[in-house]
């Protein structure tokens, strides 16, 4: 007999990354991870922690001094009305704050309404909690937002979450103040629950604002926002994020979820925290003002292609170019019984260019027709996976 979890399907991005082990020198522009190392507070706070012996088992919610951290962060940066330390949980990651969450708000068939592109990952968690993800496409003429009375139809008697996620993967696309005010108001009219996502809260561009939404009138109260230090700190592999939940009910749900999966969150890991947001806040700002650097880098590269083959303007949040592959591209005859043309196009990439990329339909059908590359590797990186795609293209056009 066939499990539940049967049907919820893998990421193309682990089919990816598996084909990428196969190739020589890679460029791996296809996995969401910077190029940069943790800060030097980072790796001191784990240091500092492990020759005090600080190996042993942890509170539940996480350290109380990564807590009041986090509680003076989410008030200063976030403008969020967090009443103490009470509220914040302290996760393996975004992507763990992300499953929680959603295990502890949905019932089985409570719909969620999501994007279309959006973060496989995501998809995966709402699924895994036994909830139904309603898309609502995202528009490249509408610089990758949804078209908010679109997004209104998709509630239903089901509804239980709108889930956002700004700036957004894959399409960078940042809502604006007035986007998130609508669907604020939305949440209140239809009482729904809003699930944000803001892993990338320190990644804007040209200018850019985050806000959160939880900082509007009334809407803490009904949001959970999630926030990781993968990309803000460099800190992919070692595995922190949080979340802040006001609602206790809910909160203890997820806190059983948290406890019954992990019991705590690496204790050391926890310190390293600490030495971030100590010491390191001021290396969010470089790394920001050099990812910037970096996506002009490849988007200059990209049109010097030409424009013949992949195109798309550059996204003022994230780190990820999701570009449009031209229409006529045809794959050779090896790959036309791929699965689709962006899957095409990518196994055309890896295999002729060694360049790992992800198609745009593993994030969903709206996506299909495009390729993402993230351009948050280190420069060289970046220039190589260049050089190698304009010899392709210049060979094959
Ligand atoms: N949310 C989005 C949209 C992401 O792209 C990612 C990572 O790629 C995450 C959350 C969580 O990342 P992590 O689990 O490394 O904190």
């Amino acid at each position: 007999m066939g499990s539940y979890l049967d049907s919820i399907p893998f990421s193309g991005i682990m089919r990816i990354r598996d084909m990428m082990f196969g190739i020589d020198k890679p460029f791996r522009l296809d996995q969401g991870d910077v190029g940069f190392d943790a800060p030097d507070a980072v790796k001191a706070g784990m240091t500092k922690a492990i020759t005090a012996n600080q190996t042993h088992y942890v509170q539940t919610v996480g350290i109380p001094r990564l807590r009041e951290l986090i509680l003076k962060k989410l008030h200063g940066k976030n403008d969020t009305p967090v009443e103490s330390v009470d509220d914040i949980i302290v996760t393996n990651g975004g992507m763990h704050a992300l499953y929680i969450a959603f295990m502890g708000l949905l019932e089985p068939d409570d719909e969620v309404i999501c994007t279309d592109p959006m973060w496989p990952s995501t998809r995966g968690s709402i699924l895994s909690a036994r909830g139904v993800p309603i898309s609502c496409p995202l528009y490249e003429s509408n610089r990758w937002r949804p078209d908010l009375v679109e997004l209104e139809s998709k509630i239903t008697s089901r509804t239980r979450v709108i889930l956002i996620n700004s700036p957004q993967n894959p399409t960078g696309g940042v809502l604006t103040r007035s986007d998130l005010e609508h669907i604020a108001n939305l949440a209140k009219e239809r009482d729904l629950w809003i699930v944000s996502d803001e892993a990338y809260e320190d990644i804007l561009f040209d200018g850019e604002q985050h806000i959160s939404i939880a900082s509007l009138p009334e809407m803490y109260e009904r949001t959970i926002p999630i926030y990781t230090f993968s990309k803000s700190y460099a800190m992919t592999g070692l595995r922190l994020g949080y979340l802040s939940i006001k609602d206790p009910a809910v909160r203890d749900r997820v806190k059983k979820v948290l406890y019954y999966s992990c019991s705590n969150v690496c204790s050391v890991v926890q310190f390293a925290g600490v030495g971030g947001l100590e010491n390191a806040q001021a290396r969010i700002e470089e790394f920001r003002i050099e990812l910037q650097a970096r996506r002009d880098l490849f988007y200059n590269g990209i049109r010097n292609l030409g424009g013949a083959v992949l195109s798309g303007e550059p996204p003022t949040g994230a780190f990820y170019a999701f570009l449009r592959i031209n229409p006529t591209w045809k794959p050779e005859s090896r790959l036309l019984k791929a699965d689709s043309q962006s899957w095409a196009f990518v196994e055309h990439l890896i295999q002729q260019a060694r360049i790992g990329c992800v198609p745009g339909v593993d994030f969903g059908p709206h996506g299909e027709g495009y390729v993402r590359f993230c351009f948050a590797r280190n420069r060289a990186e970046l220039t190589g996976a260049l050089d190698s795609m304009r010899r392709l293209f210049s060979a094959t056009h």
